[in-house]
């Protein structure tokens, strides 16, 4: 191969390529980040003005240590950016006791001796006014650690602090293919030219099979909502105070997330439903207008669970969850060719690991043992 362009390509700067652009450059690694649109835009899933954060995390219990890794890497990249990235609300998961999203989370506190507070039904209805229809079979679990990720923010602070290190940022530059080659890969762009680098990192969220078809992924659109309360009036009593950041699971399964008013005195809600609700969508495709068909399985849900809100949005958005078979990323290596990482595959859950996911992928292009238990999510596992 010809002197490389870069140690290491990587391609996608939504959250998961720009932290890795910022860890590598961080660990002195010669990298080049590509994009085909702008760090911060609102075409992938890294968008819609926040992001929860929690080291409780339900989904797996070796998620824990990257999110507790994550949170610190999270300051760290605040304070080196010189910006607010990340705020300590508290958030709280609520639903039935035995439900997965209360039982999970206990079980994960539990396991790693989490700082959380597990609230019985008189409690939350105590603490938390604004939630209606808590039955005494509910309860929910308060960690105080939790908070509000500024989500196109983090993305364009982890790119221009990686920049400040030394990397490249290509941005509106799409990457076709990718060919692996003796002594590492060739990335081939849509001008026509290609990038040579020792290794290549493939963090192209829900684009990632078209780079790479092996990869499992079911890419769901998740429409993101924005509500105000019906009377103007009622907008102090909808704050993070009263309304902090939660996941609450309804008696049909079904999940509220979001929060109260944290600016432009609108809540940010939406649903979670990885079956019948979220219909799949191509990355390209131009299925991103939001109507009242998208909005109303919420919107009467909220009816029971959070009343008093304006049942119109006052804005809305499509975002995408690139969903694997077993809802874990995919981080990792294929067949152990460590000319290729891959970073994605995030189910829905990652922007809170973005920071401990790029400290992994620095990791890897380094030979050093990553600081968390990665296994689980290893390319190869299905
Ligand atoms: C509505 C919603 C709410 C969420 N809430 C939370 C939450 O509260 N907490 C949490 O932890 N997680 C949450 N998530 C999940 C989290 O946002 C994602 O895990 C994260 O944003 C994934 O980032 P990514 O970098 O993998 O993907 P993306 O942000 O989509 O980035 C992929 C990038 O690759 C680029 N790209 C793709 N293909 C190419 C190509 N061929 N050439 C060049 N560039 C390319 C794209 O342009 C894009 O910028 C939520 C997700 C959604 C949709």
């Amino acid at each position: 191969m010809r002197s490389p362009d870069a140690e290491v390509v990587v391609v996608g700067l939504g959250v998961f390529g720009a932290a890795a652009l910022w860890q590598l450059a961080a660990a002195g690694v010669n990298a080049v980040g590509v994009d085909q649109f702008t760090p911060g835009h609102g075409f992938g899933s890294s968008h819609g003005g926040t992001r929860m954060f929690r080291t409780a995390c339900l989904e797996h219990p070796d998620l824990v240590p990257l999110a507790r890794r994550s949170g610190q890497l999270w300051q760290e990249l605040a304070l080196a950016a010189g910006e607010n990235l990340f705020e300590p609300t508290g958030g709280v998961l609520i639903g039935p006791r035995a439900g997965h999203v209360v039982a999970g989370t206990v079980a994960a506190a539990r396991r790693h001796g989490l700082d959380v507070e597990v609230w019985n039904a008189a409690e939350v209805r105590d603490r938390l006014p604004r939630h209606a229809g808590i039955g005494d079979h509910h309860a929910a679990v308060w960690e105080p650690a939790a908070g509000l990720i500024a989500a196109e923010a983090a993305v364009r602070a982890a790119v221009r602090v990686a920049v400040g290190l030394g990397a490249r940022a290509l941005t509106g530059t799409r990457v076709t293919r990718i060919e692996l080659v003796a002594g590492g890969a060739l990335v081939h762009t849509a001008d026509g030219g290609a990038l040579r680098a020792g290794r290549v990192v493939v963090a192209a969220g829900a684009w990632l099979p078209t780079l790479l078809p092996a990869i499992p992924l079911r890419v769901l659109r998740v429409p993101i909502t924005w509500f105000r309360p019906g009377d103007p009036a009622d907008a102090d009593r909808y704050g993070l105070a009263d309304v902090p950041v939660f996941i609450r699971e309804l008696d049909d399964g079904t999940c509220v997330w979001g929060h109260g008013v944290h600016s432009g005195g609108e809540l940010k809600l939406g649903l979670e439903d990885h079956g019948g609700l979220l219909r799949e969508m191509g990355p390209d495709g131009d299925d991103r207008q939001v109507t009242a068909a998208d909005w109303a399985p919420l919107v009467r849900r909220l009816g029971v669970a959070l009343p008093g809100l304006d049942p119109v949005p006052s804005r809305a958005a499509v975002c995408m969850y690139p969903m694997t078979p077993d809802r874990q990323f995919v981080l990792g290596s294929p067949g152990d060719d460590t000319r290729l990482i891959v970073a994605g595959g995030d189910s829905g859950h990652g922007f809170k690991h973005a920071t401990g996911v790029g400290e992994v992928v620095a990791d890897l292009v380094r030979g050093a043992p990553p600081p968390v238990p990665v296994a689980f999510m290893h390319p190869d596992r299905w």
